[in-house]
């Protein structure tokens, strides 16, 4: 038996599924997952010593690449003074005060732990903020594992809505209205059905994670103006496009300005950081000044703060336009590589980028749920394989995004030629 596999044996007596999190877990995949031992750039090393051109990235983190060395440095230097203080240090100051001072749509902000505590708290915060208990959110937007966003659209009603995971319990279901992306009827709808009931919608402003479904900006500027006009909240979960698309994400290029921003992923450079953010106003809602309660033992950990402050001052103009360069040299080698490997076995797909993101679906121009081909995850699951064979990672799901990296380079680009062959 190989080593992997072993691991994985192992890892499913110790842990439920055998992974932390369940998009780790290759389901529905011929091979078990890879176990990683050590990562260097654009590259990740499994414990046999395979070498991987790695297109997950953390799922999207690490936008300098694995082991950026001046992250490196800063953390090393962090060691240094400690790792946990539980008290006011300057660290997180420093890296509010860059934010704030590149971020102008919000004023404040609070550092949290994961991308799912942050839009935990923006929830708890809006409802606190407009005494109104209805969110709206969009099938096909993933706001973390927080109970009241693991919620299907139901079948009956407008927006109404049922639990997407056992555990959730239905009066929590009941107070999440569901929609599809682009239905402007829907929403408005909605809003009649349940005036003076609706605290927040929740969106990804650029939906990246059940695949890359780039809104039309017209959808975004109704969801602002009917949040204004019924006094709700515009939540932007900029947890994957924040830091990603731009220095301020989706509410920079489109100039939408939400009421609260929710960020993680890149904001810890591959440490564990959210974020909450908006004005002060909102946010003075929060304890220990506002009523709304929220709190953490590890928030605003110094040594993720200085990996954060690290990373982000990396991300220059000139770098987010070489990284998209890359992302699209990148997405033209693999079309063509898939047009013609094996007789055309994958030429039904296309590639679909943003920025630094790309998704590979057989389709262009996907907008919502329902565009989305069924057979795809069969398709993909065959085109992972032969990719990880030949040395390629990329997340193992046919509905995860690609993540392109400063450290994806022209040699990257040319060992990739390569081993597509
Ligand atoms: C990843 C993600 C989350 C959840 O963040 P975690 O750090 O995994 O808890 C929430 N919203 C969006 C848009 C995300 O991409």
């Amino acid at each position: 038996m190989n080593i992997q596999t072993e691991l994985f044996l192992k890892s499913k007596k110790l842990i439920p599924g055998g992974v932390h999190s369940p998009v780790r877990s290759f389901k529905g995949l011929t091979s078990t997952p890879r176990f990683f031992k050590r990562a260097e750039g654009a590259y990740i090393y499994d414990v046999e010593e395979k070498k991987y051109i790695d297109f997950c990235m953390s799922f999207g983190p690490l936008i300098l690449g694995h082991r950026n060395p001046i992250v490196e440095k800063a953390l090393h230097e962090g060691l240094e003074r400690g790792w946990s203080y539980g008290a006011c240090e300057p660290y997180s100051l420093e890296l509010a005060e860059f934010l704030l001072e590149r971020i102008k749509y919000v004023e404040q902000l609070r550092f949290v732990n994961s991308g799912t505590e942050a839009v935990m708290t923006a929830l708890r915060l809006a409802r606190g903020v407009t005494g109104r208990n209805k969110i709206i959110k969009f099938n096909g937007c993933y706001h973390g594992h927080v109970d009241s966003m693991l919620i299907k659209a139901g079948s009956g009603l407008a927006g109404e809505a049922e639990a997407s995971s056992a555990g959730v319990p239905e009066g929590i279901a009941k107070d999440t209205l569901v929609l599809e992306l682009g239905d402007i009827e829907g929403v408005k709808k909605c809003f009649e059905e349940h005036k003076n009931q609706i605290a927040a919608i929740i969106i990804e402003p650029l939906p990246a994670n059940n695949g890359l479904m780039v809104q039309p900006i017209e959808f975004l500027s109704f969801l602002r103006e009917i949040c204004d006009q019924t006094c709700a909240l515009l939540i932007f979960d900029e947890v994957i496009s924040g830091f990603r698309v731009a220095f301020g994400g989706m509410a920079e290029i489109t100039g939408i300005r939400p009421d609260i921003s929710t960020w993680g992923k890149i904001i810890g450079g591959g440490l564990p950081v959210g974020a909450i953010a908006a004005s002060k106003f909102i946010m003075e809602h929060l304890a220990p000044i506002g009523k709304v309660y929220q709190a953490g033992t590890l928030s605003a950990n110094p040594l993720a703060m200085t990996g954060g402050l690290a990373t982000l001052k990396q991300l220059t103009p000139e770098n987010y336009k070489k990284i998209s360069e890359q992302t699209k040299k990148i997405s033209n080698v693999l079309t063509n590589w898939m047009h013609s490997y094996n007789n055309g076995q994958f030429a039904m797909f296309k590639i679909t980028t943003y920025a630094s993101l790309f998704w590979i679906v057989p389709k262009d121009n996907v907008t919502k749920i329902s565009e989305i081909p069924e057979n795809l995850t069969e398709n993909f699951n065959k085109l992972f394989e032969v990719l990880l064979e030949k040395g390629i990672y990329l997340a193992p799901n046919a509905y995860e995004v690609g993540f392109v990296s400063l450290a994806h380079d022209d040699s990257v680009i040319e060992d990739l030629k390569v081993r597509l062959g």
